[in-house]
């Protein structure tokens, strides 16, 4: 069975080529329907992000092994900051899957409450993911 460590380190590579390829492939249709002007400060931007994501790589903070769901708790780059992110990874013929990518809710920060009340966004989890209300 693959570690999870293992798993995430090739996740957050995979990642990075997945998104560099994307970005290559895409740049017809920007040169398309953007001016040059504005091509140059997403350049910039780019270029401004991946700088930040080479000096400050995405890392695991935790690992919590269950026997049907683990969780992983991430700092991960974005844009000039770094996020934290938590995965749910199931088993999977050896290695794992996510099942659920979440991240920390903007409003509240990760504590669940707004105002000493529960936020009403993340309902308290401090989470938010794809399928959870309006994500
Ligand atoms: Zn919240």
């Amino acid at each position: 069975m693959q570690s999870i460590i293992q798993f995430m380190q090739g996740y957050f590579e995979d990642r990075t080529a997945a998104n560099n390829t994307s970005c290559q492939s895409s740049d017809p249709f920007r040169k398309k329907y953007y001016t040059s002007e504005y091509l140059d400060d997403y350049r910039k931007s780019y270029d401004n992000a991946l700088a930040f994501e080479l000096k400050e790589p995405a890392k695991v903070l935790s690992v919590t092994e269950a026997a049907q769901a683990s969780v992983v708790t991430t700092l991960e780059p974005m844009l000039d900051r770094q996020v934290p992110f938590r995965y749910h990874l199931v088993p999977c013929d050896g290695t794992w899957r996510i099942s659920r990518r979440e991240w920390q809710c903007f409003l509240c920060k990760g504590t669940g409450k707004r105002r000493k009340m529960t936020c009403d966004r993340c309902g308290g989890t401090g989470w938010r993911h794809y399928g959870s209300s309006d994500a």
